[in-house]
């Protein structure tokens, strides 16, 4: 029941350009030469195309999640970088990257959305002047948004490890200095990018000055196994950590990995759709949102890339239901945690606990 599980719903885990839906792309491409500045062309109906599907000439009759038939096509690793590639290449304006960010929370808070942290990397490429008015963009759509729907938003700033610490360092201090313009907004950073490249030791020393400078951080445990990489991340501690697919020994990590998860308690994003599909998790049920809910760890559900795997949030609480065994009590907490684990100030959390609580009495 959509409803009943996104009404109240928190997403604490969505990456800007992978969360633009393939029709919302292609209104991009079309209307190129001629997205206004009034904003109107905004809010577009709620699709949820995943973008993937049509990456490297799959023809993949586009998956409609919202009816509830996501098809689960599997994609490599590299596949999904290819379909975040071809975003890219059409978000090369900053009125561009400006209508994805409206729409992409329009359609958030279309789902009943009313907490979301955006994430998204810096970027200078073609029309967008600067990394400074990349980030000003995404910062113009959150505002603007932000008075025309029912959401809360936050913003984190992405290092992409592929592109090595000079421009992590470089990027940390970019967050810094659009955090003192906008500090309600742009609260956070988040490690994300290819696993592959990138160097743990550096990575680590970013996040220690991420801190420094007053960010929260969340950071993506490798997606591919790594356990020493997760050893040292785990051990600077960010507040949040992306996947964790490969924590338990069960699934690549080793007895003292999962030891440290267990001792250090660390909340997961967990991105079951986005997981399975770039076949990190072999299938939901192998998903490791199972293991952390047995030994009562901390995760939060989240999306990951909307517009590419083609999901929802309601559908990802509908896959952990599909695995979990879950009473109306407990999915409420699960609501709660996620408000906890945000990078909310005190006082929003207060404010969107009342409306979860309040919600949920009228459910009941
Ligand atoms: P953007 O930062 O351009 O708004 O969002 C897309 C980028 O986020 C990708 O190019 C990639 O660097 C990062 N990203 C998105 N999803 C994932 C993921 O599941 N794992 C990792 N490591 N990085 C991701």
């Amino acid at each position: 029941n959509r409803g009943f599980v996104s009404v109240s719903s928190k997403e604490l885990h969505a990456h800007l350009n992978g969360s633009i839906s393939n029709h919302l792309l292609e209104h991009i491409k079309a209307n190129s030469e001629n997205l206004n500045e009034s904003g109107n062309e905004a809010f577009l109906p709620v699709d949820c195309s995943g973008v993937l599907m049509n990456v490297n000439n799959h023809s993949v009759e586009a998956a409609n999640v919202c009816n509830g038939k996501q098809s689960d096509t599997r994609r490599s690793l590299k596949e999904c970088w290819s379909a975040f590639a071809k975003i890219h290449e059409v978000i090369t304006t900053p009125r561009a990257l400006y209508v994805a960010t409206v729409n992409v929370i329009a359609e958030f808070s279309k789902e009943n959305v009313i907490y979301l942290e955006l994430r998204t990397g810096p970027k200078k490429v073609h029309n967008i002047p600067s990394k400074l008015s990349y980030v000003e963009s995404v910062v113009k759509g959150i505002t603007d948004a932000q008075k025309r729907f029912p959401i809360l938003l936050k913003l984190l700033i992405s290092i992409d490890r592929k592109k090595g610490e000079k421009d992590a360092f470089e990027t940390v201090e970019l967050a810094a200095t659009v955090a003192a313009k906008y500090p309600e907004i742009v609260v956070g950073i988040d490690v994300s990018g290819d696993p592959q490249y990138g160097n743990s030791i550096w990575i680590v020393n970013v996040m220690k000055e991420a801190r420094r400078r007053g960010f929260k951080i969340s950071c993506h445990l490798p997606e591919i196994v790594n356990p020493d990489e997760a050893i040292a991340f785990l051990e600077f501690a960010p507040e949040r950590l992306g996947h964790g697919q490969f924590l338990h020994p069960m699934y690549g990590g080793t007895a003292e990995l999962w030891e440290l998860a267990k001792q250090k308690r660390i909340p997961v994003e967990a991105c079951i759709s986005s997981n399975v599909a770039s076949g990190m998790a072999v299938s939901v049920e192998d998903h490791i949102v199972k293991i952390l809910h047995q030994e009562s760890l901390p995760y939060i559900i989240c999306t990951d890339d909307s517009g590419v795997f083609g999901t929802t949030l309601s559908n990802e609480y509908r896959k952990l239901l599909s695995v979990v065994q879950l009473n109306f009590q407990q999915i409420q907490n699960l609501c709660l945690d996620a408000v906890a684990y945000s990078f909310a100030t005190e006082g929003e959390k207060e404010y969107l606990n009342k409306i979860i609580q309040t919600w949920w009495l009228e459910a009941d």
